[in-house]
């Protein structure tokens, strides 16, 4: 388990951040509130969907993956041969919103705040453990 303390916000708080599997982040989630040292925190559970290292997408790992091979590619275009620091394309596209259908605005980088895919493959993995 890994615990990260951020620097304080505006309002003077600090915010932990705590890695941990599944199993024991439902356990975290039930005791609400946690002890740091002489801090007392409040506990919201911010899930992670597993990424997949052969297409890129989430929800899945490589060797469940069903999807292109999209090692090694540009993660703001998803296309193969450049990496993103030299990407020519002038906005991002998120190759995975790019085959959901009605398709949404797929102008960002793919797993970004605005990636309803990953959006998506969150919502999956925090309905598992609850
Ligand atoms: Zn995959
Ligand atoms: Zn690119
Ligand atoms: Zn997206």
């Amino acid at each position: 388990m890994v615990v990260r303390l951020s620097s304080r916000t505006t309002r003077g708080n600090r915010v932990a951040y705590i890695e941990a599997p599944a199993s024991a982040a439902a356990v975290l989630d039930k005791m609400d509130h946690l002890r740091l040292g002489w801090v007392n925190c409040r506990i919201r559970p911010r899930i992670r969907a597993e990424r997949c290292y052969r297409c890129l997408g989430f929800g899945h790992i490589s060797h469940q993956c069903g999807g292109p091979d999209r090692a090694g590619a540009c993660f703001r275009c998803g296309k193969k041969g450049h990496v993103a620091r030299s990407c020519s394309q002038k906005e991002a596209s998120c190759y995975l919103c790019e085959n959901v259908n009605p398709r949404p605005d797929t102008r960002h980088v793919a797993g970004s705040d605005r990636c309803g895919a990953l959006r998506a493959a969150v919502g999956i993995a925090s309905r598992k453990w609850r």
